[in-house]
């Protein structure tokens, strides 16, 4: 079955998670009988959490003609010859308007009808609730034909189950996606490496830092890391597989592009000088002293300087923990480093870096809870705008596999008890930890 991202803005990201079926259209009759048959009409519609009934009729509000979802046999029919493309640009309305979070675009969402009968979308992942638009035709369909509002906890284990049928369908999608990269990635991996190599002989040689290589060691690492956690995992071992996959796929692109701008930065700086003479020297740790690193800022600096010279997550693995300070310290000053000055986006940026942090985090539990709690005063720091995104940042490195549910659920009902209580970040965090004990009871039941 051939599967896309939802929701037209998504369309481009290789990793989403949300996936549902490209729609299939078959015209039926004749003359004045003709009819579009919107053939997976309910496998699309059950990917968007939706009752097909309300796709059908936005296709024939917006059309203007009529339509029928036929329940039982599970039939969409617009009257009228449609082609395949304009109704696909009609759900990509419907979705906008009826399925994506209009705050953070996140497709999870359930249809909530207020008591003054306006059409509300609530966001599982960030608790922002949207006003739907009551001019639009079809929310005198919504308003008439409820979603099963009363059985709400029922709602949400469609939700889920949905979620997880888009999962299944979103590995299949990431396992296609895998062999073409794979492609891709030895062309782009050889063109890659032979970049740093020749960047490596310019800057004389250091057995220690050589990123083509170290990438691959590392890789091989990952790989051995998780296999180790499939003991303990309740996880199916395709949804790691596919979870280690996109890492990889993302580091290997973040790599990439690194290395693409150390050498063009090389070149502006000037032409045969050797770049080693502007740089910091990298290896004599324990010469930097303790004055400079211990101070935040100089931290900060430290580590922006490192990334900005475009080595792997293993190395910067190493180099962060060669730092002086506390691991908090050192939390604080990756999370600065990388998001320092963030506004709205905050999330997309976490979700584009969140190998930077897991690179930071692989020494066991404990470091979880210091990233949640440099999280933490990050968000005190940042900009209202960033703040309020905490909690998809959360599903963001909950999703990535970064940060996993015991530590957030600990950090949450600590902080909701400690001296920082009265503060908007567990305000804006409530949502997503409602989210995932939501998911855990509902697991149990079943
Ligand atoms: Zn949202």
């Amino acid at each position: 079955m051939a599967l896309q991202n939802i929701g037209a803005s998504n369309r481009d990201d290789a990793f989403y998670r949300y996936k549902m079926p490209k729609m299939i259209t078959k015209i039926e009759g004749r003359g004045n009988g003709i009819k579009t048959n919107v053939v997976n009409m309910v496998e699309i519609a059950k990917a968007l959490a939706r009752p097909a009934s309300y796709t059908t009729k936005y296709f024939g509000c917006e059309l203007g003609a009529q339509s029928k979802f036929d329940e039982k046999t599970g039939t969409s029919l617009v009257n009228g010859a449609h082609d395949t493309a304009k109704l696909a640009g009609l759900l990509e309305n419907f979705i906008k308007k009826y399925v994506q979070c209009y705050g953070c675009g996140n497709p999870e969402t359930e249809i909530i009808i207020t008591k003054t009968q306006m059409i509300n979308l609530k966001c599982a992942a960030c608790g922002f609730v949207s006003d739907v638009d009551m001019r639009d035709k079809l929310t005198t369909f919504i308003i008439k034909n409820p979603p099963e509002q009363k059985k709400s906890s029922k709602d949400k284990k469609a939700m889920r189950r949905a979620e997880k049928e888009r999962l299944k369908e979103g590995e299949a999608a990431d396992e296609e996606l895998k062999k073409l990269k794979k492609e891709a990635g030895k062309k782009k991996g050889t063109s890659a490496s032979s970049k740093t190599t020749s960047k490596k002989k310019s800057s004389g040689s250091d057995e220690d830092h050589s990123p083509a290589h170290s990438q691959a060691d590392e890789n091989d690492q990952v790989a051995a890391d998780d296999d180790d956690e499939d003991d303990v995992q309740w996880q199916t071992d395709t949804s790691l597989e596919a979870a280690r996959q996109r890492i990889q796929e993302q580091l290997s692109a973040v790599t990439a592009d690194m290395v693409m701008l150390s050498t063009t930065e090389e070149k502006q700086k000037s032409g045969k000088k050797s770049p080693e003479l502007e740089k910091k020297p990298e290896s004599n740790g324990h010469e930097n002293g303790s004055a400079g690193s211990t101070n935040h800022g100089n931290l900060v600096e430290e580590i922006k300087g490192y990334l900005k010279k475009g080595s792997s997550l293993s190395q910067l693995q190493s180099f962060l923990g060669s730092l002086s300070g506390t691991p908090q310290g050192t939390m604080d000053a990756l999370l600065e480093a990388l998001f320092g000055g963030v506004g709205k986006g905050f999330a997309k940026e976490v979700t584009k870096k969140k190998n930077y942090l897991a690179a930071a985090i692989q020494e066991g539990g404990g470091s979880q809870m210091i990233l949640l709690h440099a999280l933490e005063s990050f968000c005190g720091k940042a900009s209202p705008d960033a703040a309020k995104e905490v909690a998809l940042v959360l599903k963001a490195l909950y999703d990535g596999d970064v940060l996993e549910e015991e530590f957030i659920l600990e950090w949450y009902q600590k902080g909701l008890a400690g001296e920082n209580k009265g503060s908007q970040l567990w305000k804006n965090v409530k949502p997503f930890v409602e989210w995932l004990q939501s998911a855990e009871s509902e697991s149990e039941e079943e």
